[in-house]
Formats: C-alpha cells, structure tokens, sequence
C-alpha cells in the first residue's frame, strides 16, 4: 500500500492540533480523519469539529459491534478512531493525517505497518503544565492526570517513526519540519 496514511501523536498539549491547525492554513492538502469521543464538549467546539462527540452507552455499543479501528479510554473518557472514518479517508487517495494518544497510534500501527508515526515532543513539563493552564479547557484534576501520563510518554522515544520537538514560541520550526515529513511520503 502506498504509504499516505500520518499519524500525529504526543502528550495532551503538546501541540499536536495547532500543528494540523497550521498544516491546513498553509495550504497543505490532506483529509482529516474525524474520531470520536465522549468527552464533553468544549467552548468552541461543534458536532465533527474535532470529534464526533457522543455519549457512552452509544460508545459501547460501537465497541460491541466492532465499529472500532482502535478505542482507548484516555483520562476517563473513551476516545476512537471509527473504521468507517478511517476508510473514507483512505479511499480519497489524499495524504491522511489521524491525531491519536500514542497507545491509539501503537494499535493503528500495528494495523497499518506502512503508516508513520509522527510524535511531537513538548518543550519539558513544565511549559506543558502552562499550555494546559493557560487553554483553560481542564479541570486541575484532568491537569494532574494529562501531566502524569506525559511523563510515561515521554519515555522510549526510540518506537516512533519521525520525532518533532515543538519548543516554546518556535511553531513554525515545528510545522516546517512536519512539512518535509510529509512531503517525502
Ligand atoms: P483532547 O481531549 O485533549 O481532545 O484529547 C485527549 C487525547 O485523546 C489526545 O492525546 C488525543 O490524541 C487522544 N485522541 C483523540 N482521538 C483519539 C482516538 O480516536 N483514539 C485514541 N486512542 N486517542 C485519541
């Protein structure tokens, strides 16, 4: 298979959706793979933007009925990535760009060996835990939780295909070298 599918993963606030934000403003073309989420819906947010939010009766009940690429429970609310999502961008024949936990892009990796892993490293702890403050979208207790798993993520950086450092004030370092990945697809 012709190798067009990119996974962009890393710790929460790492940057990973201002990245794919810029990517689109900059002309890149590329389908978005929609995923979906019971997590509440944030200031901003729509229905598709940037999950398919529902609750989490109906989240089962796609589990039980094998809807799923891969699912996690990911700071207590379950998050996937839908076959039927993953398949219509696939079909375009475009570059597809899928922002997943770094357990969700193992298990599409494993699915998909041909796709690459892209894991975006932030600064250090410390400007992530004021990332995570200053978007204000967390509670303090999600807060702990995201910066708690950061740190094990941060761990074995070696599994992943393409590593992009995401340093404080220096976006467009950033999206740059995401572009040149991109482009020697
Ligand atoms: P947030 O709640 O901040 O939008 O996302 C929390 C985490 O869930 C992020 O690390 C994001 O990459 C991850 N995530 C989003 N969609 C999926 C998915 O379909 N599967 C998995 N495994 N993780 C996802």
């Amino acid at each position: 298979m012709k190798n067009n599918l990119f996974i962009i993963s890393g710790p929460s606030a790492s940057g990973k959706d201002t990245i794919i934000k810029e990517l689109k403003k900059q002309g890149v073309k590329f389908q978005r793979v929609i995923t979906t989420s019971t997590r509440p819906m944030r200031q901003g947010e729509k229905q598709g933007s940037p999950y398919w939010f529902i609750s989490k009766e109906d989240f089962e009940d796609l589990i039980k009925e094998d809807k799923f690429v891969e699912w996690a429970l990911v700071y207590g609310n379950y998050y996937g990535t839908q076959k039927k999502d993953l398949d219509r961008c696939l079909k375009t024949g475009q570059l597809v760009i899928l922002k997943v936990d770094p357990q969700g892009a193992r298990s599409i990796k494993h699915k998909f060996p041909s796709a690459k892993i892209i894991f975006i490293i932030p600064p250090d702890l410390e400007t992530l835990e004021k990332r995570l403050k200053l978007r204000g979208k967390d509670s303090p207790e999600s807060i702990k939780r995201r910066l708690e798993k950061a740190k094990e993520e941060l761990e074995n950086l070696n599994q992943w295909d393409y590593l992009v450092l995401n340093e404080q004030g220096k976006l467009d370092k950033a999206v740059e070298e995401v572009k040149r990945i991109l482009k020697g697809a």
